[in-house]
């Protein structure tokens, strides 16, 4: 069981090390002392499970709206242990869920609703970080897509086309010309480049960190080093005694299939990342990114890079393989194979920045669903309340979850509870060994089918293929 394992590792002292699991968690000024373990049986209205961005985002706008609701979170490590404080900095209005299956199932004007309020929530998170005073060094400079061939420059040409077919103008993406994205971004081989302005950078540990000082200061206790080892309708057990609430609200993301009955809800997979040493001035001004812009290229297996505050380049990827049974551990974060390559893809796009040292190696997992579709919602009777299934795009839309669960908790109706995810369904994912055969094979096929493109300089139709089979 999960939870008698973690007992083991944290009477051996090997889960205190917090900073060592990310550069953001690293740089947080201050201690990553854990706040006390919930000790005895409690009893509250909302029981939040996971403090991440989910889970502490939904206990600081259910506090705010009702400041006498009794709401406590329960975290089995530390606030922003997980993704929260491990990932790309990227805090983006991309929203994890077709947009097609979206208006088959709600309408038009659904899916169109659903993209605005991922425009509106990228600047929320700005402006909840700033009225709060955390220092999550939000910075609004948009997302550059570079394409670095002539298939990537079709697709964003495609993806441009696609935007327009939706209504969204010029204002919200436009096609950079070669000659723009080099004077903004000067990467190795850019041939344009899609633009949205609705991204910003953030750094992710500082933002948890700072969000769970605001709830904790809004009268939200934080039980940290407190696991959840099963979750039963208005019921959270942990090893100090069952948690009873009217809500129990689950916000786990890629650890969610460690928990019983939950093995099969969230694929996770591990997403990894590594940093420079801060660089010289003169590096940056012959590349620009002046703007720390969130950059990622048009190629299959994804990469996704960000300027830091202090002049380093973080840079992630996916590409670490899928572990049987959908196992979860620290240890799968290191993947020096992985790391090598994105030093590569480093080398390659920025040849100014000469000999530099990677300082940081770091990953963590994202949770998959199996319709690759987010969702949040609560079930009334039972009072089992989610929120997740992000893909590796959950640094914003966490926002919308916690705006959301506010509202499906307190029982008003709002534009944010008729959004269309709300209430979704993914199914469950297969058994083994269809999972590990399906979701290892479809990631080589996208390695491939970026070299093929690299090598030939044509569209690879394998990539779209697995991308259809697989559901993404
Ligand atoms: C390397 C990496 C890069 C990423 N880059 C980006 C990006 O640039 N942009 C973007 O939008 N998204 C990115 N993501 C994804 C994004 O970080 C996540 O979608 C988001 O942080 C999810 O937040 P969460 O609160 O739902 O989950 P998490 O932050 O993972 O929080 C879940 C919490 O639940 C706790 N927990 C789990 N099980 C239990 C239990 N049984 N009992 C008690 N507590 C438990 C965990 O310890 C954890 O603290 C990235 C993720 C990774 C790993």
């Amino acid at each position: 069981m999960p939870g008698r394992a973690f007992h083991s590792l944290l009477e051996e002292g090997t889960l205190t090390d917090y900073r060592s699991r990310s550069l953001w968690l690293d740089g947080v000024p201050g201690e990553l002392t854990p706040r006390p373990a919930l000790g005895q049986a409690l009893d509250v209205d909302v029981a939040i499970v996971g403090a991440g961005y989910t889970g502490l985002w939904t206990a600081y706008y259910l506090k705010k709206a009702d400041p006498h609701l009794r709401v406590a979170v329960l975290e089995r490590e530390i606030a922003g242990f997980g993704a929260s404080g491990r990932n790309g900095a990227w805090c983006s209005s991309f929203f994890a869920g077709s947009r097609e299956t979206t208006a088959k199932r709600h309408g038009r004007e659904a899916a169109i609703a659903m993209q605005k309020a991922m425009f509106d929530t990228v600047d929320e998170v700005g402006r909840a970080a700033e009225e709060e005073g955390i220092d999550a060094r939000f910075h609004k400079g948009g997302a550059f897509v570079q394409a670095s061939t002539a298939p990537q420059l079709l697709r964003a040409q495609e993806e441009i086309e696609y935007e327009r077919s939706w209504g969204f103008g010029e204002e919200d993406y436009r096609l950079l010309s070669a000659e723009e994205a080099r004077s903004r971004i000067d990467a190795t081989g850019s041939l344009g480049a899609y633009f949205t302005p609705h991204c910003a950078s953030v750094d992710p540990a500082r933002l948890a960190r700072g969000l769970a000082d605001v709830v904790e200061r809004l009268g939200v206790p934080i039980y940290e080093r407190t696991p959840v080892l099963r979750l039963a309708a208005g019921r959270a057990e942990t090893p100090a005694g069952a948690v009873t609430a009217e809500v129990v609200v689950r916000a786990t993301e890629g650890y969610t299939v460690e928990l019983p009955d939950f093995e099969r809800a969230l694929l996770p997979l591990y997403s990894l990342m590594i940093a420079t040493e801060p660089l010289p001035a003169d590096v940056w001004d012959a590349i620009g990114w002046r703007e720390h812009e969130a950059f990622n290229d048009e190629r299959f297996l994804i990469i996704y890079a960000t300027r830091t505050e202090d002049d380093r380049l973080a840079i992630g990827g996916r590409g670490a393989p899928y572990h049987w049974g959908s196992r979860v551990s620290d240890d799968f974060v290191r993947q020096p194979r992985v790391f090598e390559a994105l030093k590569g893809v480093v080398r390659h796009l920025f040849p100014q920045m000469g000999d530099f040292a990677v300082t940081h190696t770091w990953g963590g997992p994202i949770g998959i669903p199996r319709d690759w579709y987010s969702s949040v919602g609560l079930d009334r009777p039972s009072g089992r309340a989610w929120a997740g299934g992000y893909v590796g795009d959950g640094v914003s839309t966490t926002n919308l979850s916690g705006r959301t669960l506010r509202d499906l908790i307190l029982g008003h109706d709002t534009e944010l509870t008729a959004l269309p995810w709300v209430g979704h369904r993914s199914p469950l994912w297969e058994p083994e060994p269809l999972r590990w055969l399906a979701v290892n094979a479809a990631m080589k096929a996208m390695a491939s089918a970026d070299s093929y493109e690299e090598r030939t300089g044509r569209p690879s139709r394998r990539a779209t293929l697995v991308k259809k089979l697989i559901g993404a």
